[in-house]
């Protein structure tokens, strides 16, 4: 049987002749996922070989990566805000983007230690709620979706990270099984208009549920329910941030004005794109 050093170096180069341009982060992932071994152990004992279990597991691994998955939902684990999340194939993988509307929430606030109520309205795996009860210690959080497996998995997730004594996870369709107010209404909605879901990156479409990510015809379907319900549903000086996509912003000022909502922030990611509204 290959060591675990040289199982590294064939899987390296294996992606990297099929294009990927994330080969050797993803062999190196992969390889940990397929030895169930701690990182460190790729250096503290490389020249140990492979067992038969390992080396089926990461040739499984190794198909399904070169069939365009992505390396999150073949290991089932993602890091968002610095904590950990399952996935399952009912909910989105955590991007790095989505943590703008996290940090532009709790920025917002004026105090993080206020009994706050928070409603994630599409909460998938749960990041962003689990994120906002892990730097809000008193708050507490309703997660809607209406996908049960996205719910088992936000709870999980809850549970994994020490907050689920303070979320609740609950299926609905947008807010019809949900009542009382909410300081802090959040949601990483699904926004692609869906003539345009054909054409993005294989990854996402193929992997991603199309649930989370099609925002009807001109993806802005979602936002005219959530801003149409604000009213109803934010507590007086209540706050709602929404991510949105990277050309949406003149379209969200535009459908805040028509609910008399006052935009408070428009926040950008990592790469200068506007990815979150506040109002
Ligand atoms: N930002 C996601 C993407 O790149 C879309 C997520 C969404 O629709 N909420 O595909």
């Amino acid at each position: 049987m290959k060591t675990r050093a040289q199982a590294l170096k064939d899987l390296r180069r294996t992606l990297a002749e099929a294009g990927f341009d994330t080969a050797a982060l993803d062999a190196r992932l992969l390889l940990l996922a397929a030895l169930r071994v701690p990182a460190t152990e790729l250096i503290t004992r490389p020249d140990a070989p492979l067992t038969p279990e390992q080396d089926e597991a990461l040739a499984a691994f190794t198909e399904r990566r070169l069939n365009h998955e992505p390396v999150a939902r073949i290991v089932g684990e993602r890091e968002f805000w610095g904590l950990p999340f399952r996935l399952s194939p009912e909910t989105l993988v955590p991007r790095p983007d989505t943590e703008t509307l996290v940090e532009t929430a709790l920025a917002l606030l004026p105090d993080r230690q206020a009994p706050l109520r928070i409603v994630d309205f599409g909460t998938g795996s749960g990041c962003i709620l689990v994120a906002l009860l892990h730097e809000l210690p008193n708050a507490t959080g309703l997660g809607i979706d209406l996908s049960f497996g996205a719910l088992a998995t936000a709870r999980a997730n809850a549970r994994l990270n020490g907050v689920d004594d303070r979320g609740r996870f609950v299926l609905s369709r947008w807010a019809e099984a949900i009542a009382g107010r909410f300081d802090l209404i959040v949601s990483n909605p699904p926004y692609i208009a869906s003539d345009v879901i054909p054409a993005l990156d294989r990854e996402v479409r193929e992997h991603d549920p199309r649930l989370a990510l099609d925002g009807g015809p001109d993806g802005l379907e979602p936002y005219r329910i959530l801003l149409g319900e604000a009213e109803r549903l934010l507590a007086p000086g209540g706050l709602l941030v929404v991510e949105i996509g990277y050309d949406q912003a003149e379209d969200l000022k535009s459908l805040a004005g028509l609910h008399s909502l006052e935009i408070l922030k428009i926040a950008h990611d990592l790469s200068g794109n506007p990815r979150c509204v506040a109002m």
